[in-house]
């Protein structure tokens, strides 16, 4: 999997390769708008990563262009600007998603996660981890071939986990994932806990094998 980084924050564009690189994908950065151009134009990419203010002009600008060329890559526009106007024309120009900065990596790579899935696994979107399977599009989730009932909050973190093995993902990007920007207003996250706690209890009682672990004092990790 070809992720294209266009980021003119340096710091921010390391940390992002370090982070998904760790999740196999293989990632290409370009630091403005042109080089991400000449990039599009030679390589296909499973996913877009668009920051929207480059020095050279706006990641809206190449979108628009990229959709002109036909071009399918999934786009996840990353962006400073927080507003609804952006958010609606990065859409309609046929963005697939949109982060606000700042955002936890993990939650950046669950969003690329499920980007492609959606994008390219349309009629057999399904995931596996041993015996247990995932189908995006009914959202419903098997193991053993049996069904497992989940509430939608506790099909968001196996999604989340699912999409970041083998990392440990804090308790505050959990806590975003779940309820978005609400999340830097709660002072507490033992709603998190709960939901943990009842997601790792089914998954138990369906005799899945323990790959949710506790990580003391930081928050989660899901072993591969
Ligand atoms: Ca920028």
């Amino acid at each position: 999997m070809k992720i294209l980084i266009v980021e003119d924050e340096h710091e921010l564009a390391a940390d992002m390769v370090k982070y998904l690189s760790g999740e196999q994908y293989r990632c290409e950065v370009a630091a403005d708008k042109n080089a991400a151009l000449e990039r599009i134009d030679l390589y296909d990419y499973d996913c877009i990563l668009l920051d929207l203010m480059l020095p050279d002009g706006s990641g809206l600008e190449l979108l628009e262009t990229l959709r002109q060329q036909g071009k399918q890559d999934a786009v996840i526009i990353i962006s400073a600007k927080n507003s609804i106007e952006d958010k609606v024309s990065g859409l309609k120009l046929g963005a697939d998603d949109y982060l606000a900065k700042p955002f936890h990596l993990a939650e950046l790579s669950a969003r690329v996660f499920s980007v492609i899935r959606r994008k390219q696994f349309d009629t057999s979107n399904v995931i596996r981890q041993n015996e247990l399977k995932v189908d995006l599009p009914a959202r419903s989730v098997t193991i053993h071939d049996v069904l497992i009932t989940l509430t939608r909050k506790e099909f968001d973190l196996l999604l989340l986990f699912l999409g970041n093995r083998n990392k440990v993902i804090s308790k505050s990007a959990l806590a975003e994932h779940l309820s978005g920007d609400l999340a830097d207003m709660m002072d507490n996250h033992d709603f998190i806990y709960a939901h943990v706690k009842n997601l790792k209890r089914k998954l138990t009682e369906a005799n899945y094998g323990n790959y949710l672990t506790t990580v003391y004092g930081t928050g989660y990790k899901w072993k591969a």
